[in-house]
């Protein structure tokens, strides 16, 4: 395309309060419809918000955790609109003094996506439209959000959807949101413009609620593609706000904005301004803990680990943790990684599953595991088999594995292992007297395997060439 994107993200996230933002229903996921909901929800006449300090310290430690600089006194707006899922005709949002600005979040190359605010605001309710009905279910509404808005600074639609990973990962990390994008606990809106190199930026269009990272890539390809053919056709995008098919893979347009939308935003007259004190604020700065990116970078640093090993172990806070523990204890951190990415992942084999963590082994157990492998006194494979009956049953790798298989080889068993590889390498045993060397390679499988992993190489080595020479 000879055109380039300009994409910023506003974010939807879900905050993990027991209760709603403004009175004491629960914010459980699901429920029977309109049972999770009361007068202050739906906003009766004569029902007074009170507003839930926890979602306010969540919010707080979102925007620390992401740079951002707090803003210590701060209100609540009312955002007037009218749409069947806002039972009040206003959501109780921020306009002017959002909680949280400025800030950034770091992409895998390096490339920084700025923040520009996170304001704190109510869920509206869900309406479900089926056999040509529409239905509404008030649950969600009030439940505690921030949006987390970004600078129009990703210019493809992978860069989208990894800074929204990044996001994921992040508010997942600090305990701030379960982020089920299956869910609607996180919710992406793509704003996005196309423009030839160097000129000024386009119109832009907005897609609302995309809910996986894959469908963000497709939208947004959709998207600049239909735009694309718009300028070609010596056409001008209107601003619209649109929706995205995922079944179809199509854009169709909700509604067009002939100029921007006016919601006569105005002060919240029944919650006052409030304060987040320093105290709030350091002790929301002590619940962040490392978090995956600097945690990804320090696993190169000092275990050794590939970028690849370390991202796949600090994505879920929950999995780091176990493989530190496992360290802890005395596993080597390279054989700890293998054995996690081999057999944990697999059996924790997708993403709500390895972020839950629910194994039956610990870390402890694990290391135990992992320490005879550091000791050779076991194989890879064999480890790999011991850990997956491990992790079915909760067992530790004492009951699998009994005391002589893991006495270290004597010299005479080792003797006898050579003496085979020899006989029943018989090729490779002529190759090596040929002066192909690289021929041994043959013989020393042959005795790693035999001797299940247990076998001092060097030794091999010179009992090998000893039985060739004779
Ligand atoms: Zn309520
Ligand atoms: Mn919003």
């Amino acid at each position: 395309m000879k055109y380039e994107m300009m994409i910023g993200l506003e974010t939807h996230v879900e905050l993990a309060t027991k209760t709603k933002l403004f009175c004491s229903c629960s914010t459980a996921f699901g429920g029977k419809p309109n049972t999770r909901c009361c007068s202050i929800c739906t906003g009766e006449p004569g029902t007074l918000p009170s507003i839930n300090r926890e979602a306010v310290r969540l919010a707080v430690r979102a925007g620390l955790a992401l740079g951002c600089t707090i803003n210590k006194t701060t209100r609540m707006d009312r955002k007037n609109y009218t749409y069947p899922d806002l039972p009040k005709a206003y959501q109780i949002s921020q306009a002017d003094f959002p909680l949280c600005l400025g800030g950034s979040v770091t992409l895998s190359d390096g490339k920084k996506i700025g923040i520009t605010r996170i304001h704190v605001e109510e869920d509206a309710g869900k309406l479900i439209h089926e056999n040509g009905r529409t239905l509404i279910d008030y649950n969600r509404c009030g439940v505690p959000l921030i949006e987390i808005v970004s600078e129009p600074d990703m210019c493809s639609g992978e860069e989208a959807a990894e800074y929204a990973a990044c996001l994921q990962k992040i508010m997942r990390y600090i305990g701030v949101s379960d982020c089920k994008m299956q869910e609607g606990s996180m919710r992406c809106d793509v704003n996005l413009s196309i423009r030839l190199p160097g000129a000024a930026p386009g119109v832009r269009t907005e897609i609302k609620n995309l809910n996986s990272f894959n469908n963000i890539i497709k939208a947004v390809a959709a998207e600049a593609k239909r735009q694309a053919e718009i300028l070609d056709a010596g056409g001008r995008v209107v601003q619209a706000t649109l929706r995205y098919d995922a079944d179809r893979d199509a854009i169709s347009i909700m509604r067009i904005k002939e100029q921007a939308d006016d919601y006569r935003f105005f002060p919240e007259p029944d919650i006052m301004s409030f304060i987040v004190s320093d105290d709030d604020m350091a002790a929301e700065k002590g619940k962040i803990p490392e978090l995956p990116a600097e945690r990804a970078e320090r696993y190169v640093k000092s275990y050794a680990l590939s970028k690849e090993a370390s991202e796949l172990l600090t994505r879920h806070r929950r999995a780091a943790e176990y493989f530190e523990g496992a360290v802890s204890y005395g596993a080597t951190p390279k054989n700890a990684a293998n054995l996690m990415q081999r057999v944990m992942f697999t059996v924790l084999d997708n993403e709500s599953a390895r972020e839950s963590f629910d194994v039956k082994t610990t870390a402890r157990d694990a290391a135990e595991l992992i320490k005879l492998l550091d000791e050779k006194k076991i194989s890879f494979g064999r480890a790999t088999e011991v850990f997956t009956h491990m992790l079915e049953t909760g067992l530790p790798a004492s009951h699998f594995i009994k005391e002589e298989e893991t006495a270290g080889l004597t010299d005479a068993e080792l003797e006898e292992i050579c003496r085979r590889a020899v006989t029943e390498c018989a090729q490779a045993s002529d190759d090596v007297r040929n002066g192909r060397d690289k021929a041994i390679n043959v013989l020393y499988g042959f005795v790693m395997k035999n001797s299940r992993g247990r076998a001092d190489i060097k030794k091999a080595d010179v009992i090998l060439r000893n039985i060739l020479n004779n």
